[in-house]
């Protein structure tokens, strides 16, 4: 499961994504809500996104090489979906 495929709860997600970029994970979070609060949706989402590894795109040997910034080696504010992780998670 995607963060993208939860409807709202938008700051919590941006909290989430903030904690590991920030490499500030705690050794247990509390995912409270009532049923149909999506409390349970948001937690398998985030543990999609903290195992996901994404893989490199393959290298084509005739592009121009691209510039790297600090971004690209940044995880991006979701999972995948189609690293090995992800799809183990699913
Ligand atoms: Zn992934």
């Amino acid at each position: 499961m995607q963060f993208q495929s939860i409807t709202g709860q938008k700051e919590t997600k941006e909290q989430l994504v903030q904690m590991i970029r920030h490499n500030r994970l705690s050794h247990a979070l509390l995912f409270l809500g009532k049923e149909g609060s999506g409390a349970l949706q948001l937690a398998l989402a985030f543990a999609q996104y903290i195992v996901c590894k994404p893989q490199p795109a393959e290298v084509d040997l005739f592009a121009a090489p691209e510039p790297k910034t600090q971004d690209t080696q940044l995880k991006t504010t979701d999972s995948c979906g189609i690293c090995p992780a992800c799809k183990k998670s699913k």
